[in-house]
């Protein structure tokens, strides 16, 4: 495959994006970038500073100057704020709680939307997110919009939380989630909807090599098709 896809993968919370996604850059030799970690940073820093998700203006200007790196290392993308590692603190409850207020923010939105269009310009990259394909990159190559029922991306996040040493109910996780995905698909900048072009992936039953598969095949026809 010689020419350089623009992949977007945009989908709610625990569908199994940033895997999928990071699977299929590392079998294409694209870049992977997880938007939603970016957003996640802005928050992370906006509470190291003792804002709340109030304090717009304050968050604008975090989401303007932030020193943000992300750095793909041994198979796993690491985070790093001001050159400190972040990877796990912007996993964390309070993180999670807060970045959907944060993301609605249209300063910060403008900030990481510049960013991604710059990162993305040169096309050979995989972004996971909620706006990619509708609003970041609109003439995105490949667009995917990857979901799972409820029940199944809260069992998901409860697994991944349970490893990571965070006990959270998994009822709870299930509300966090519904509401997480609420404000993420009401907010009235760049909602999560799916791209009227995008190509469906439901992963409720589907493995996670079976989500990889149907998004490399749409690849090889793109390239094919060029
Ligand atoms: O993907 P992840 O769960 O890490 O995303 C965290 C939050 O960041 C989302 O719930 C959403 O509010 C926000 N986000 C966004 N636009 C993106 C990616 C993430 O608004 N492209």
């Amino acid at each position: 495959m010689t020419q350089k896809l623009t992949i977007a993968i945009d989908g709610p919370a625990g569908a199994g994006k940033s895997t999928v996604a990071q699977i299929v850059a590392r079998r294409l030799g694209y870049i992977y970038l997880d938007t939603g970690a970016m957003y996640r940073a802005v928050t992370w820093k906006a509470i190291s500073c003792g804002l709340t998700s109030n304090a717009a203006m304050e968050i604008i200007a975090i989401a303007e100057t932030i020193d943000l790196r992300l750095a793909y290392i041994d198979g796993k993308t690491r985070v790093f704020v001001d050159d400190t590692e972040v990877t796990g603190d912007i996993r964390s409850p309070e993180v999670t709680g807060m970045v959907s207020a944060v993301a609605q923010i249209a300063g910060v939105r403008e900030a990481m939307t510049r960013l991604l269009r710059e990162l993305a310009r040169d096309g050979g990259v995989v972004l996971d997110g909620r706006d990619i394909g509708t609003y970041v990159l609109p003439d995105a190559d490949i667009k995917i919009f990857l979901t799972a029922s409820i029940e199944e991306r809260a069992k998901r996040r409860w697994l991944e939380l349970k490893e990571k040493g965070y006990a959270v109910d998994l009822e709870q996780l299930k509300d966090d989630i519904r509401c997480r995905d609420d404000m993420d698909c009401k907010r009235e900048l760049a909602p999560l909807v799916r791209a009227k072009d995008a190509v469906l992936v439901d992963t409720t039953e589907l493995s996670i090599e079976g989500a990889v598969q149907t998004i490399l095949k749409l690849c090889e026809e793109k390239t094919r098709r060029v």
